[in-house]
């Protein structure tokens, strides 16, 4: 059986569970850890059963309780390289530090390392490593005194307990590169949208298709590609284009969220499923939805005047994703 659950959908945090044969994938972790498993319990998903966790991109509102769920559940996270370098600056803090300081904590996180080594009966080799490495960072320094950006120099490696970037274990994927976890292939697409390297996903697994495409500031040729034949679609449908410009949001980010790196508003959503989808999903799941900019039943009439315009679409069920609740699981 696959299954299909939305536990969050809005610029307050995304989240969303597929699972099929004996693998289950968590896609984006927008929301506290606690919420998470909060949430996926209420609608009967086991958190301690997901096998990995796929991010679309790095923005808050995808990855929000990303590290802390990981480590928790010890399972690996799917990125495209350009999106896990993006997270990690985001999350690694940018401290100014005097050179004595950035010295002293080389110092420091050179001890550590070498006490870990000792711990672990390393061999000799290891040892002079450290001191080598040691000597370096000095070496490192003296180099970059003299070129007179001490006052901002970099930090060195914080220790695992510190660092808030670390992860079970990294799986990089590229965007139009099909790869497998378990049981479900996913395929991975670009999207327009402003972050380093986005994508949306169409899963596969005994024989259904599911895809999501959320954040994007318009439909370009390879995601309608990719939307072609799915028996589920998860689309955007974010902003009302009236609401948003009469809305409380400054003129700079009404600009962002208009753009072609933005977001889908209900009507750009509308125009697409009245022109170009094909009608073969069992579901459409408007997602996204601004609490700011649109209201579900505006959203829920634009896509319905948009799909009843085509007599042999009325098969579709047209479902609304939330951000304060999950949608019930859909089974095939
Ligand atoms: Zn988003
Ligand atoms: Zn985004």
């Amino acid at each position: 059986m696959v299954r299909f659950t939305v536990l969050a959908s809005g610029s307050k945090g995304n989240s969303a569970v597929v699972s099929g044969g004996r693998t289950r994938i968590l896609v984006d972790c927008g929301l506290s850890c606690r919420e998470l498993f909060r949430r996926m319990r209420l609608v009967g998903e086991e958190p301690e059963t997901l096998d990995a966790i796929v991010i679309t991109h790095e923005h808050m509102d995808h990855v929000n309780g990303l590290a802390v769920t990981a480590r928790k559940l010890g399972i690996p996270v799917y990125f495209t390289e350009a999106t896990y370098r993006a997270w990690m600056r985001w999350l690694t803090p940018r401290r100014q530090m005097t050179y004595a300081q950035w010295l002293e904590q080389c110092r420091k996180l050179a001890a550590e390392r070498q006490a870990e080594a000792e711990a672990a009966q390393a061999c000799e080799q290891d040892e002079q490593d450290t001191e080598i490495q040691l000597e370096n960072v000095a070496a490192e320094a003296e180099t970059l005194l003299a070129d007179g950006e001490a006052q901002t120099a970099p930090e060195g490696p914080p220790s695992r307990k510190q660092d808030p970037t670390w992860l079970p274990a990294v799986e990089y994927f590229q965007a139009g590169e099909a790869f497998e976890i378990g049981d479900i292939g996913v395929s991975p697409f670009t999207i327009p949208h402003d972050a380093a390297d986005p994508v949306g996903f169409v899963f596969r697994a005994e024989g259904v298709r599911v895809a999501c495409a959320t954040d994007l500031g318009y439909i370009p040729p390879n995601v309608k590609a990719q939307l072609k034949g799915v028996d589920l679609l998860l689309i955007e449908s974010n902003h009302d284009l009236e609401m948003l410009r009469d809305g409380p949001y400054p003129w700079s980010v009404k600009q962002r969220v208009l753009s072609r790196v933005g977001h889908l508003s209900n009507e750009a959503t509308a125009d697409y499923l009245e022109k170009v989808y094909d009608g073969q999903a069992a579901y459409v799941i408007l997602a996204h939805l601004s609490e700011s900019n649109n209201l579900p039943e505006l959203a829920r009439v634009t896509a319905e005047r948009a799909l009843n315009g085509r007599a042999s679409l009325l098969a579709n069920r047209l479902l609304l994703a939330a951000q304060h609740e999950p949608l019930s699981p859909i089974s095939f």
